[in-house]
C-alpha cells in the first residue's frame, strides 16, 4: 500500500505541529508507524490522501456512532449553519439537546454544555468540590478522564495513596489532592475513606473503563462506591464520556443499577462536533454560576452547529439502531473469537455492545490496569500493521478500544475477521 502523499504531508507537518499531530496517540508511535492523512470519509470508510480506503473501526475515537458524514446529521448542521455559526447567546438547539440528555440520564435535572470531555470532567470535579467544600478526589489506576491536572496522576510507591503527577507541568500540590486506588478493590477504598473520609469531595470513575483497554467492572463494586460516598458525604462522579449513549438500556450507571451524583459526557453527544456535558440533580447544579458561586463558562459552549449534530445523532439512536449495533457486535465477537481460537488465542476479544478491545494475552480478560500484560503492545503493533495493509483500521495503540457504528455492515466485520486470520497466520510463519 503506497503512502507517498501521507508521508509527504507528515514530513511537512513535522515543522509546524508538534510531532505532526494535535493529539498524541494519532502519531502512531505505539505501533511504530507514521500517521495517515485522511482526505475524506463516509459511513464506515475513510479514504487517505493517496486514495487508499480503510474500513474504520476508530470512528474518530468514539463520537461517530452513525459513521462518518451521515447525511441527516450533515443536513441538520448545514441548515443551522445558514443561520449563524455561533451566537454567544441562548438558542433552541441547547434546549433540544438537553432534553435528549435528560431522557437518557434520568438522575439529571439540569445539564451544562461544554466543548470537550476533558472540560466536562474538569467542571464536574469543580462542582463537586464546591458543593462539598472538600478538596480531595479519589481516582482509579487505569481510568482516563481527559487531561485534567488533578486527574493526570499515577500511583506513587504504592496503591491506595496520594498520586504523583503523570506529566511535567502539574504542580505537586495539585497532584497531591488526588488519591489513587486499583479498580475493583473494595479494601483500598475502605482504607482511603478510613484515612481521609471527611476530606474526600468525590470518587471519579469511568463505570465502564474504556481508555486502557475495556476493563469491565463488577456491578457490586460500583454499588459499593455509591454506598461509601453516601456514608461519607462524598459525591460519586461517573465519567461516561466514552460509554454514554452506547447502550440501549441507558447509561452504564443505569445498567448497573447505580446512580451517580454527577455524570460527565462527551464523544457521541456531539456527533462529531465538539461537545461535552455534565449534569446532576437540581440541588447540585444550582451551585453553578449564574445561579450559584461555582464558576464555569465557555465562549463556544452550546454552539449551535455542535448542538445540531448532537441532537440529530441522538434522534437517530432509536431502539432499532441499538439492536443493529448489538447484532454487529455479536457477529464481531463470534467471528473474531473463532479466528483467535484457531491461532491458539494470542489475544482475546472483550466486547460490550458496540465497543470492543482486541487484548493481547489469553485467559480471563483483565479487569484492572495492572493485569494487562506489559508487552501487550508488541503483538498488537504487528497485528495493527497487518490489518492496515489489508484495508482495516484499528486504533493505533494496544490500549485503545474499537468502535462499531450503525454505518458498518456485516461484510466489513467478516472482512476484518478474515484479514485477522491471514495476518496471524503470516505472523506465525514469521516466528
Ligand atoms: C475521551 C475521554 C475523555 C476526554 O474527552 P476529550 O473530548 O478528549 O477531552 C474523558 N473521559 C473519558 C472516559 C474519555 O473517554
Amino acid at each position: 500500500m503506497e503512502r507517498v502523499e501521507s508521508n509527504k504531508l507528515h514530513q511537512e507537518a513535522l515543522s509546524h505541529l508538534v510531532g505532526g499531530v494535535n493529539s498524541p496517540v494519532r502519531a502512531f508511535k505505539s505501533v511504530h508507524g507514521d500517521p495517515i492523512y485522511f482526505e475524506h470519509a463516509s459511513g464506515a470508510i475513510v479514504t487517505d490522501v493517496d486514495g487508499n480506503e480503510f474500513v474504520d473501526f476508530v470512528q474518530s475515537w468514539g463520537p461517530l456512532i452513525h459513521g462518518h458524514a451521515h447525511p441527516e446529521i450533515l443536513q441538520n448542521v448545514y441548515e443551522k449553519m445558514q443561520k449563524g455559526t455561533s451566537f454567544g447567546a441562548p438558542h433552541l438547539g441547547e434546549i433540544e439537546l438537553a432534553k435528549h440528555v435528560k431522557n437518557r440520564f434520568s438522575h439529571m435535572d439540569m445539564v451544562r454544555f461544554v466543548s470537550s470531555g476533558t472540560e466536562a470532567v474538569m467542571s464536574a470535579i469543580r462542582l463537586a468540590r464546591g458543593y462539598t467544600e472538600r478538596e480531595i478526589l479519589v481516582k482509579f489506576d487505569g481510568c482516563y478522564h481527559g487531561h485534567v491536572d488533578s486527574l493526570m496522576v499515577n500511583a506513587g510507591s504504592g496503591m491506595a495513596t496520594f498520586g504523583i503527577a503523570s506529566s511535567p507541568g502539574i504542580p505537586r500540590d495539585i497532584a497531591g489532592t488526588t488519591l489513587i486506588a486499583p479498580l475493583g478493590d473494595k479494601d483500598a477504598i475502605e482504607y482511603l475513606f478510613r484515612q481521609h473520609g471527611g476530606e474526600i469531595a468525590a470518587i471519579v470513575i469511568e463505570p465502564l473503563p474504556a481508555n486502557n483497554g475495556l476493563l469491565v467492572q463488577d456491578h457490586h463494586f460500583l454499588q459499593y462506591l455509591r454506598e461509601t460516598c453516601d456514608e461519607h458525604g462524598s459525591m460519586l462522579i461517573f465519567d461516561e464520556v466514552i460509554s454514554g449513549f452506547r447502550f440501549k438500556d441507558g447509561s452504564y450507571g443505569d445498567m448497573c443499577g447505580v446512580t451517580p451524583d454527577i455524570s460527565a459526557l462527551g464523544k457521541v453527544i456531539g456527533g462529531g462536533l465538539p461537545v461535552g456535558a455534565y449534569g446532576a440533580r437540581k440541588e447540585i447544579m444550582e451551585n453553578l454560576s449564574p445561579l450559584g458561586p461555582v464558576y464555569q463558562a465557555g465562549t463556544l459552549s452550546g454552539n449551535p452547529l455542535a448542538m445540531a449534530a448532537g441532537s440529530k445523532t441522538l434522534d437517530l439512536l432509536d431502539e432499532e439502531a441499538y439492536d443493529y449495533l448489538e447484532y454487529l457486535g455479536s457477529q464481531l465477537e463470534k467471528e473474531v473469537t473463532t479466528v483467535l481460537e484457531k491461532h491458539g488465542n494470542p489475544m482475546r476479544l472483550v466486547r460490550l455492545g458496540s465497543l470492543f478491545w482486541l487484548s493481547p494475552g489469553s485467559g480471563e480478560p483483565p479487569v484492572r490496569a495492572d493485569q494487562i500484560p506489559k508487552n501487550a503492545g508488541e503483538l498488537y503493533a504487528d497485528v495493527h500493521h497487518g490489518l492496515l495493509e489489508m484495508g482495516y483500521m484499528l486504533a493505533p495503540s494496544a490500549y485503545e478500544i474499537g468502535f462499531l457504528s450503525t454505518a458498518h455492515k456485516e461484510h466489513h466485520i467478516s472482512g476484518m475477521s478474515h484479514a485477522l486470520d491471514q495476518v496471524l497466520a503470516r505472523l506465525e510463519v514469521g516466528t
